[in-house]
């Protein structure tokens, strides 16, 4: 607490540097997303399998979608937040916080390059998700 954050724009060798950081979370998501999709199909798509690196390519072979869903659910959240955060590279906005659009600091980003919120947003936010949580199931538990 109180601790003081170095809040500033970042470089653009950090920008570059979190950008790899990024692209190789990406291809190691999908690296094991290609594992389990080839544990799971018959032979004749092992080999369509082998170059798949994305949604779009992943679409155009003839999966069932059953089989796609439950291997894409559990990483979801992670695929959709790099590839948020490498728009926002495109865009020249990645670095900024969505909720109170200050710097988020470069240790924090070194860790999750894909974060969205600074610490003090993602910390309220999540407090408020789980009041929101916790509301609703009270809610449902009258009768
Ligand atoms: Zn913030």
């Amino acid at each position: 607490m109180g601790k003081k954050r170095s809040k500033r724009p970042l470089t653009p060798e950090e920008v570059a540097s979190l950008k790899e950081q990024l692209l190789k979370k990406k291809e190691e998501l999908w690296e094991e997303i290609r594992s389990e999709l080839k544990g799971r199909v018959s032979e004749e798509y092992q080999e369509l399998l082998e170059n798949v690196k994305d949604e779009e390519e992943l679409a155009q072979i003839d999966l069932e979608e059953e089989v796609i869903l439950g291997v894409l659910e559990a990483r979801k959240s992670e695929l959709e937040a790099i590839s948020q955060a490498l728009w926002r590279i495109e865009r020249g906005e990645y670095g900024k916080c969505l909720e109170c659009g200050d710097w988020i600091c470069i240790e924090r980003l070194k860790v999750r390059p894909w974060a969205s919120y600074c610490l003090d947003c993602k910390e309220r936010l999540e407090m408020i998700k789980k009041a929101a949580g916790s509301n609703q199931r009270w809610q449902r538990s009258i009768p």
